[in-house]
């Protein structure tokens, strides 16, 4: 279904998001010029392009907004940090241009790309297609800024960092196009990050409840809320390297058939979040209202908790049932957890630790709906290799133990060489 060749261009659109290096600098925006160039003439002319800020921009911008005022009003911080992909759309255009082709540069409010008014954790409502449809019509390619939209009252949003990939795969369900293509500076998803460990392996397929479950466990590849709409509309998404582009060297994230998903492998990939913190709270009285009032204020502060773990202690001498409440934030939202939580409990009386030294690895597969062992495999591996886990938890796809932060890249060794190198190789 996906070939990039003169003969099979597909009659629908298609939809290429460039990530922030490979528009990092002026000879890289032209060099992905000269690619798009080059595909339009082979009759892929009905492509629509979508860029992130040059690479490092967003950093930039956010550590400036920061620097005038740390609190800054979120409609001044969005309209700050929207301005990378601005920057971006005109150059592509341009140099665009400069290959003989005609672009059109789109910002959201231009295109009319609208949100909620969530700022800086926007979400798209709706795209409209009318001025990209007319670009198609005329021979133009349009050139649309990723990572931002606008509100009914015309205000600028920005989707979240990352956000981009989720603007390109909007656009894509919005114009129906073929596929989305993102362009990055890897050639797609791995087994495990390469930087750990060595022996990753592209996967070349992959569904979208996989690729999902890799994305919101810390792939860093793809931003989940991107694949989480891949998923909604089915829009398959192809990750590609900007750098060395090869039609074989790519992830298809799509719907596979029952039957792949049942020769795919047991565990597709092994994940880690180095970002985590784990917070557990001693001795509360036994009450399970008390464990809904915490929680309740803790999402009230606006903090994801991830991992819950919960252990009633009957303690004989006092007569009295206490709870001991764990649970995994990031390590930036930890204290705003407890800070939400002082107020009921009473400053004085809350005994708490929170542990910024976690990380969290995962095995992620859909053979391990119908594989037995899954997880004595992983704790096996692990405590083989003395690293000690300190929570657990499980879906029918994956399983996640939080570990001591020293052993994260161990921890993703072993368990690659355990369910992925030795299965494979
Ligand atoms: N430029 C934005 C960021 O750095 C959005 C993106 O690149 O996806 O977060
Ligand atoms: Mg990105």
């Amino acid at each position: 279904m996906y070939a990039f060749s003169k003969k099979s261009h597909p009659s629908k659109p298609v939809v290429q998001k460039y990530g922030g290096t490979s528009v990092g600098t002026p000879e890289r925006i032209r060099d992905v010029a000269k690619r798009i160039a080059g595909q339009y003439r082979d009759g892929w002319t009905k492509i629509a392009v979508v860029v992130s800020a040059m690479s490092g921009e967003t950093n930039r911008l956010v550590a400036l907004v920061n620097s005038v005022n740390p609190d800054a009003p979120a409609k001044a911080y969005d309209m700050a940090v929207a301005s990378g992909e601005q920057v971006s759309v005109a150059l592509m255009t341009a140099a665009l241009a400069a290959e003989g082709i005609e672009a059109e540069p789109f910002l959201s409010h231009q295109l009319g790309i609208m949100t909620d008014e969530f700022h800086s954790r926007a979400r798209i409502k709706s795209i409209a297609t009318d001025r990209i449809e007319e670009c198609w019509n005329r021979g133009s390619i349009p050139v649309v800024a990723g990572f931002q939209g606008v509100t009914e009252n015309h205000e600028i949003t920005t989707l979240g960092r990352g956000g981009s990939d989720t603007s390109a795969v909007a656009l894509a369900i919005a114009v129906d196009a073929a596929f989305c293509e993102i362009n990055t500076d890897v050639d797609g998803v791995f087994t495990c990050d390469p930087r750990v460990v060595p022996d990753a392996r592209l996967i070349s397929d992959m569904d979208f409840e996989v690729a999902l479950e890799m994305a919101s466990l810390g792939s860093k590849v793809l931003h989940p809320r991107c694949v989480e709409l891949g998923a909604k509309f089915q829009m398959p998404i192809v990750v590609r390297n900007t750098f060395s582009p090869n039609d074989h060297r790519r992830t298809r994230v799509m719907n596979l058939t029952d039957k792949q998903n049942l020769e795919a492998p047991v565990v597709s990939g092994v994940t880690l979040d180095r970002d985590v913190a784990k917070v557990t709270l001693f001795g509360l009285p036994f009450d399970t209202r008390l464990i809904s009032k915490i929680f309740g204020a803790i999402a009230e502060a606006g903090v994801n908790v991830d991992v819950i773990v919960h252990n009633v202690t009957d303690l004989k001498s006092a007569g009295a049932k206490t709870m001991q409440l764990g649970f995994t934030t990031t390590t930036g939202e930890a204290e705003r957890s407890i800070s939400a939580i002082k107020p009921f409990m009473g400053n004085d009386t809350l005994s708490h630790t929170v542990e910024t030294d976690c990380a969290k690895v995962s095995v992620v597969g859909v053979g391990m709906r119908s594989h037995a062992g899954v997880a004595a495999t992983t704790f096996t591996a692990l405590s083989d290799s003395m690293i000690d886990i300190r929570m657990i938890s499980t879906s029918e796809i994956k399983i996640s133990c939080v570990i001591d932060a020293a052993k994260a890249d161990e921890a993703c060794r072993v368990l690659h060489k355990a369910f992925i190198s030795e299965t494979h190789s």
